[in-house]
């Protein structure tokens, strides 16, 4: 590390990144490449001395190799998955904690890492109107910043699996079962298995049109019935605010009341409101997670539509002692640097989570709440949800396209055919295919970039409006983009 060099490194990547903004209109979103096509142009291993002005040599290939690579996830063509959404503070604020480069695994470890976690965390929890319960100001709760939705659901399944087995013993691990929706984020059913439920103990309760794709309290109880007839533990819930495939919201509060009414209120409920979490800035959106105070933990990545960089997820949790009595690890005596011995009690934030290790998360999250307001990220959000209704107002004026379930968010979907509202025959078959088609070619054009996603056997295209650079404009041409190829695609077809 030697200062003098950092800084004129530092103005060299500054300028890079800044540029690359600036032209990041001019890219095709997606990459026209095939595998292998990066491994082909870099040589077979690293130099055994350092180069002649390294930074510059590597900052060329990443302009020609590296870039024409990649799938430009900030460009404001960009509508596929959900966004990942960045910001000046929030690329500043990676490098900053990078920059200092610490390890805050325990309040000791860096006690005002630790301290800006618990601040920013209550920060975010009220901007996002959490109850109180969750948070550390409401004298019970508390949260954290993790990487991933997944990690917040096996931290959350662990702590309730652990709480639970205490009480059944040890030996009923194969009996514990988790529920969850057909539409519940797969990554809810990967954290189960590495908490060590049995594959055949993840009950995705099925979805359907009727209910907008929304878990039904009914079916839940019902799956639970059977469970406890045939001897198993209801174990944990994860609802979800704001599915994958279509944005759904599960009905959080009648859940919760489901539960405790039919005597499982023992059943932890975690909310995942990954993507949609969001919206909760916005007063107008605040019903979404109704009913939450009745849950154990809710989580959501404000590095998907609230400026914070990959990678942060925040994960609030009404007990925490939950949490640190499955994930605490006290009897290491080289973490035992005399911090917490005292009085006073501290996070360790190495308790909440998988690994010892940890990074610096809150500050950026911290900047990006200082820097743009509450006020800001509200209108980050509204801007969004503003373009997505001007979307669906075009689809729905062009009477080739349907919205095939209401619209939430900033998230738009299905654009089909009308005539044949048909599911699994031979027309509905065909029907999928034209989309996989015009999907595959709205794509191929490298203008606008979608995703698509199988709901109830009907094959949609995603169209989910959440980029930072994203401008009407922008959103105007997607739709230009679409129509041109469904001409083209229909034109074929009618031959
Ligand atoms: N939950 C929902 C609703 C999601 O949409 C996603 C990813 O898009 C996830 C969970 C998984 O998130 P992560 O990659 O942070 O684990």
């Amino acid at each position: 590390l030697d200062a003098d060099e950092f800084r004129r490194q530092g103005r060299l990547v500054v300028d890079f990144i800044a540029e690359y903004y600036d032209r990041i209109d001019d890219y095709p979103v997606r990459p026209a490449v095939s595998p292998g096509f990066l491994a082909r142009q870099l040589p077979e291993t690293a130099p055994s001395q350092p180069e002649h002005d390294a930074l510059a040599a590597a900052l060329r290939d990443v302009r020609d190799l590296i870039l024409p690579g990649l799938t430009h996830w900030q460009s404001p063509h960009h509508f596929a998955h959900f966004a990942a959404t960045a910001s000046n503070v929030g690329a500043l604020g990676e490098a900053l904690a990078a920059g200092l480069n610490i390890n805050p695994f325990t309040w000791a470890a860096s006690p005002a890492a630790t301290e800006l976690e618990v601040v920013v965390t209550d920060w975010l929890g009220k901007a996002l109107h959490v109850p109180e319960n969750l948070l550390f100001s409401g004298g019970g709760g508390g949260g954290t910043l993790l990487g991933t939705s997944c990690e917040a659901m096996l931290c959350t399944i662990v702590a309730a699996r652990d709480r639970k087995l205490a009480e059944i013993g040890e030996e009923r691990i194969g009996d514990l079962v988790v529920y969850c929706s057909d539409q519940t984020h797969f990554s809810f059913q990967k954290a189960a298995r590495i908490a060590g439920i049995r594959k055949g103990n993840c009950r995705a309760v099925a979805t359907s049109w009727e209910t907008g794709f929304t878990l039904s309290p009914k079916a839940l109880l019902a799956a639970v019935h059977a469970d406890v007839a045939a001897g198993r533990v209801p174990l944990f819930l994860c609802a979800t605010v704001g599915t994958t495939p279509t944005a759904a919201v599960d009905p959080v509060r009648e859940l919760c009341a489901a539960l405790s009414g039919a005597g499982h209120d023992d059943v932890w409920v975690h909310v995942d409101a990954a993507y949609a979490g969001a919206a909760c800035v916005c007063p107008e959106f605040r019903n979404v997670i109704e009913g939450v105070e009745a849950a154990d933990s809710f989580s959501t990545n404000p590095h998907k539509w609230l400026l914070a960089n990959m990678d942060c997820c925040a994960l609030w949790v009404t007990r925490p002692h939950a949490l640190t009595e499955a994930l605490g690890t006290d009897h290491d005596v080289i973490l035992k640097d005399g911090a917490a011995d005292g009085e006073a009690v501290v996070v360790d934030y190495k308790d909440w989570q998988v690994a010892l290790s940890r990074r610096f998360r809150a500050l950026k999250l911290w900047l990006v709440l200082r820097c743009h307001g509450v006020d800001g990220l509200r209108a980050f959000v509204r801007s969004h949800v503003r373009m997505a209704k001007a979307f669906e107002d075009m689809v729905r004026d062009d009477a080739r396209f349907e919205v095939p379930v209401p619209r939430q968010f900033a998230l738009l979907l299905r654009l089909r055919e009308k005539k044949q509202r048909c599911h699994d025959d031979d027309a509905g078959r065909v029907i999928n295919e034209l989309n996989r088609k015009l999907l595959e070619a709205v794509n191929a054009t490298g203008r606008a970039y979608m995703s698509c996603a199988v709901v109830g056997g009907v094959y949609v295209l995603r169209c989910a409006i959440g980029n930072s650079l994203t401008e009407e404009r922008h959103v105007q041409e997607a739709w230009r983009v679409v129509q041109e190829q469904a001409t083209v695609i229909l034109a074929v077809v009618k031959r």
